[in-house]
């Protein structure tokens, strides 16, 4: 006879032997769930992790109750086992929520065991083979189909592992569906079609034991991939304004220059301090200069491209890189991000404000000076526009360096016209 929960595949596999694939099972799911908890011990960050190495030694114990069978009563070995299956697939579905910070709902957690033990009792289920495969297995993907719902509800944190979770288990739920039809349709006794039975149930029975294995390392690399992206985000990202910090602002700029080299086009790097910002602090008060620093950046973000780069160096001095751009352009930018952050600080939570911006702008025409260098030169017209009463443009004119570099004989010796533009600052 086979017995109804889905490892009863083993018992049917004529060419398998039952013990040795019980023993297999039990030992992966356990080995899975404490890989899984000890990964969690690690980094206690992501409770999720926690929550699905539960749910693998749950599967694993299940699975020691279903080997049972015959040595005790049918009620341990079949409607327990099967309850402790259902709840170890909740507690993957509850490890998802958990996960995208989503609170666990207790009477679902064991909603599908209580549904279980409580139709069990049914006399008339308790008697149709078919009717307790058709629960047991609805059962299993709802929750399956459940864990793949969350994993997709929370895609807007964009992780590259969310993706294959999430087909996998839309797919193993849909197999476990298709067990039912299948039942109905083909006889389930060993007297019945043997060849289906060791090729069908032999697929079902490896896919089973594939799935668990690869869903825990699918789910362990999501819990990775989120630290990791965490990790580069803070060391990367200005938490106050969200834009890319010094130090990202400057990788990106040399990447960015590099490019230059190869595709020569011109290049516009502005560099953005804030006007009397002291004063605005002393005035409003800090928590209103934080919201005025936000502003510029969204504002000044709003008047360059996607393509662009825009950084916050420090303190209320802010940059921006932008690429394939001319002397007129850059300066009709920098015009407009002035003019906007007047009239976007008119009235910062109450209160007028207006603060100002002072910008110093160079372009490149080609890949001569490298990003510090350039910098050092749109520092030189900052200054000249903070020297000439603040709240306007500046231009460096890069081809004073150029030739001044020409004329001591350095032309081609890029580090020395770099060394010129930097003192030149
Ligand atoms: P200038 O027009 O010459 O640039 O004058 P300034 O007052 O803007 O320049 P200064 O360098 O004297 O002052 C910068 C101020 O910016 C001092 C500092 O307290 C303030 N500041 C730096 N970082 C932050 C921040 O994150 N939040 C707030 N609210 N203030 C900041
Ligand atoms: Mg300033
Ligand atoms: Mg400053």
């Amino acid at each position: 006879m086979l017995y109804p929960w889905p490892g009863s595949i083993w018992l049917s596999t004529m060419n398998l032997d039952v013990n040795t694939l019980f023993l297999v099972t039990i030992y992966v799911e356990a080995i899975l769930g404490l890989l899984l908890l000890f990964a969690w011990v690690q980094n206690t960050a992501i409770y999720a992790v926690a929550w699905w190495g539960f749910a693998d030694l749950l599967r694993a114990a299940s699975v020691v109750l279903f080997g049972m069978f015959g040595s005790v009563p049918d009620l341990v070995s079949i409607d327990l086992a099967n309850a402790l299956l259902f709840t170890a697939f909740a507690l993957t579905w509850t490890g998802a929520r958990v996960f995208d910070h989503r609170r666990t709902q207790p009477m679902l957690l064991f909603g599908g065991a209580a549904l279980w033990l409580v139709v069990c009792r049914i006399p008339s289920i308790a008697a149709s083979w078919d009717l307790r495969v058709l629960i047991s297995s609805g059962i299993i993907t709802a929750y399956t189909w459940a864990t793949a719902y969350e994993f997709w509800r929370g895609r807007g944190e964009a992780l590259v592992s969310r993706w294959p979770a999430i087909f996998m288990l839309f797919a193993h739920g849909a197999l476990y569906l298709l067990r039912t039809p299948f039942g109905a349709m083909l006889p389930w006794s060993p007297t019945g079609n043997e060849v289906f039975e060791s090729v069908w149930m032999t697929v079902l029975s490896f896919e089973a034991l594939l799935f668990t294995i690869s869903i825990a390392f699918i789910l362990l690399a999501m819990a990775k991939e989120r630290t990791e992206h965490r990790h580069k985000t803070a060391a990367l990202v200005d938490p106050l304004t969200g834009i890319a910090n010094r130090r990202a602002f400057l990788q990106d700029g040399e990447a960015q220059l590099k490019r230059q080299a190869s595709d020569p086009h011109p290049i516009a790097v502005m560099l953005l301090d804030l006007d009397n910002f002291k004063s605005i602090n002393d005035r409003f008060g800090h928590a209103i200069g934080d919201r005025v620093l936000t502003r510029f950046a969204e504002v000044a973000g709003g008047c360059i491209r996607r393509t662009d780069l825009f950084g916050r160096l420090g303190g209320e001095e802010f940059a921006a890189v932008l690429v394939d751009t001319t002397r007129e352009r850059a300066i009709a930018v920098a015009e407009q991000i002035r003019t906007s952050f007047a009239k976007a600080t008119s009235d910062v939570d109450g209160r007028p404000v207006v603060a100002t911006v002072s910008i110093g702008v160079v372009i490149s025409y080609d890949a001569v000076l490298d990003i510090s260098a350039l910098l050092a030169q749109a520092d030189h017209a900052l200054y000249r526009a903070k020297d000439n009463g603040r709240n306007r443009t500046e231009i460096a004119s890069i081809e004073l360096i150029l030739d001044r570099a020409k004329r001591s004989g350095a032309e081609s010796d890029v580090p020395s016209i770099r060394a010129a533009a930097r003192s030149a600052a």
